[in-house]
Formats: structure tokens, C-alpha cells, sequence
């Protein structure tokens, strides 16, 4: 009998239920159902590691912040950036606030309990909408995610690229078989991606301790799943320049990019002479491994678009991406020249 038969689907989902029911954690964002909550637990985790969301009191302080669609559509993008700082990835906290807004206009700020509209609201992917619909509303409604993947993959031996079309639908339609089977959507999609994140992880799996291990058709497990692509970091290097003067520091606020209206250091024009190096640090984002150069500032000091002074009373609420902010606040420890890896 094929594992996705609906018996052994339902059997599977009930000893994944009974598994998470003992062994489950105990996160905020699953002792409610406000899908207001949940949504920014979601789009908080989407590159951010539960510790640091959880561990440095981001969630806790843009709960109370921000508590519901309509406190957070209503407050400046300069508050909503600043309380994203050190989260990165600062789009997803525009999107929300985007989102906020449309769920304050089309649905008078509650979220539909309707997983194709919650689909058409902007930032919304299949994931996320899946994740509402069973977290909110406890609907069947399927997630997909790397933890789910590797365990789909895993439990039904298939080598399919999981991120080939085919493997992606494949995928997408065993999860759905699986949560219409369980009789706790919740709860089940909550299993499923920490048996990924505990037990069935990357590498070599733990399956002498998993709850579903009868049900596994996986014969050599830590050779799935099999992916197409890898991702090639790029190589970059950005100079920017250190300028105070008695009142504060010159920064620049950018624009037409994913940090618009984030502060950062000015960036360094190209062309002449470099100016001394007072720090050398290095970080990654998306694809790129960035080499972040600080100058002390040319002599003539340049004009650069977006630059103005911002006194040192008013630094700590400017909204700044943290490789900046460590910067600057090293360099302005007067730590001289080092690297900050
Ligand atoms: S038995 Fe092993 S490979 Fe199979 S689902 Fe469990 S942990 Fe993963």
C-alpha cells in the first residue's frame, strides 16, 4: 500500500499529533490563534533564527509595539524600521506594514479565515497562506518549507530535485494529503516542520528517535533530498566614510533598493586617492559576501546624495542595518584599524 494512501496517511498524522503533543515546543505564536500574532512570528522566522527572534525580545517588542493590523498600518515607516533593526532583510517589514494596511482597508482589520484570500494580500505566498490558514483558522491548509521538504522527501524516498518544478508540486500535494488527514492541522503542520528542524534534519537524521519511523520509506536518508541548484556567493567590496563633527555624524538615508530610507555610513565616490582605513568588516546578504571598507573622510569632503548630519542624541533611533551599526559604533569607540569579522 502506498504511503499516501489515506489510512496510512491518517495513521502517520496521528503518531506525528501524539509525537508533538508530548515533545512539541512551546513558542509564543503557538499558544494563540490571533493571526495577527502569528503572521509576524511567521514573517519574522522567514530569515531569522527562532533564538535571535525569541532570545534578543524582537517579537515581545513589536508586539507591543505594533499589537494588531491597525496600531501597526497607523505608525511611521521611521518606527517600524527601527523596530526591525538587527533583523535584516528589511523588505519583510515594509511588506507587513503594506500588508497591515490593505487588511485595515479590504477586511476592516481582521484576517479573512480564507486561504485564497489570504493568498491576494501583498507579501502573501503559498507558504505563509497555508501557515495562517492552519495556525489561525485550523484549516487542512498545506506548508512547505526546507524542514517540511527534507522530511517529505525523506519519508517517501524520492529523489525528485526539490527544487525542480515537478518536485515542488510533488511535494506541495503530499503535504496537502497529509494535513486533510490529520485531525489537528495545526498541530500537525507544527509537527512536521520541527521533526524537520530536530530530528529529521540536515545530514544524518535521528531515526532511532523518530515518532514516524515506521511509516519511512527512506533508504539512505542523508542522501536526500536532492537539489538542482546551489547557491554561488558573489564577492563584493563597498567603501563608505567616517565624518563627525561636534554635533554628530554624517550618514546617508538610502533609496531605490531593498534598504530604502535605512541610514547608512556615505558611501565613499569612486575614483582618487583612498583615504586611511579606520575599519575592516565583512557580512553577507542574499547572495553576496560583502567587504565593508570605512575611511576616515577625504579632505574635501564629498557631496553625496542623501547625506546630512545626524546629531549623536538622535543615532540610536535612526533606523540602520546592523552591519553599519557595528560599524559605526565601533569606529566610533575610536577602536582604530581592525577587522571586524
Ligand atoms: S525515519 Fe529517519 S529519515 Fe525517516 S522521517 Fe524519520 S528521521 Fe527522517
Amino acid at each position: 500500500m502506498p504511503l499516501s494512501s489515506p489510512i496510512h496517511s491518517a495513521a502517520l498524522a496521528k503518531a506525528l499529533e501524539a509525537w508533538f503533543a508530548e515533545c512539541g515546543k512551546d513558542y509564543p505564536w503557538r499558544r494563540t490563534r490571533d493571526a495577527y500574532a502569528i503572521l509576524v512570528s511567521e514573517v519574522m522566522l522567514q530569515q531569522t533564527q527562532i533564538s535571535t527572534v525569541l532570545d534578543r525580545g524582537y517579537y515581545t517588542k513589536w508586539m507591543e509595539l505594533f499589537p494588531d493590523f491597525g496600531t501597526l498600518a497607523a505608525a511611521s515607516e521611521e518606527a517600524v524600521l527601527q523596530a526591525w533593526e538587527g533583523l535584516g532583510y528589511y523588505r519583510r517589514a515594509r511588506n507587513l506594514q503594506q500588508l497591515a494596511r490593505v487588511v485595515m482597508e479590504r477586511h476592516g482589520g481582521v484576517l479573512p479565515a480564507d486561504p485564497a484570500l489570504i493568498l491576494e494580500l501583498p507579501g502573501i505566498g503559498p507558504y505563509t497562506a497555508g501557515a495562517l490558514s492552519s495556525f489561525a483558522f485550523g484549516l487542512p491548509e498545506p506548508i512547505v518549507d526546507g524542514n517540511v521538504s527534507r522530511v517529505l522527501a525523506r519519508l517517501f524516498h524520492d529523489a525528485t530535485p526539490i527544487d525542480s518544478r515537478e518536485g515542488i508540486v510533488t511535494q506541495w500535494s503530499r503535504a496537502r494529503e497529509l494535513v486533510v488527514a490529520a485531525s489537528d492541522p495545526a498541530a500537525f503542520n507544527s509537527a512536521l516542520m520541527e521533526l524537520g528542524q530536530t530530528i529529521c534534519r540536515t545530514g544524518q537524521p535521528d531515526c532511532e528517535s523518530c515518532p514516524v519511523r515506521r511509516f519511512c520509506q527512506a533508504v539512505d536518508p542523508a542522501s536526500l533530498p536532492v537539489k538542482t541548484s546551489r547557491t554561488v556567493l558573489t564577492d563584493v567590496t563597498e567603501r563608505v566614510f567616517f565624518r563627525s563633527t561636534i554635533e554628530g555624524v554624517m550618514l546617508q538615508q538610502e533609496t531605490g533598493n531593498r534598504r530604502t530610507g535605512l541610514w547608512k555610513l556615505p558611501a565613499l565616490p569612486e575614483g582618487g586617492e583612498l583615504p586611511p582605513v579606520l575599519l575592516k568588516s565583512k557580512y553577507g546578504i542574499t547572495r553576496y559576501r560583502v567587504t565593508l571598507w570605512v575611511h576616515a573622510a577625504p579632505e574635501e569632503v564629498p557631496e553625496v546624495e542623501g547625506m546630512r548630519l545626524i546629531r549623536y542624541e538622535d543615532l540610536f533611533q535612526t533606523p540602520m542595518p546592523s552591519p553599519y551599526r557595528r560599524a559605526l559604533d565601533a569606529v566610533m569607540k575610536g577602536q582604530g584599524e581592525f577587522v571586524l569579522e
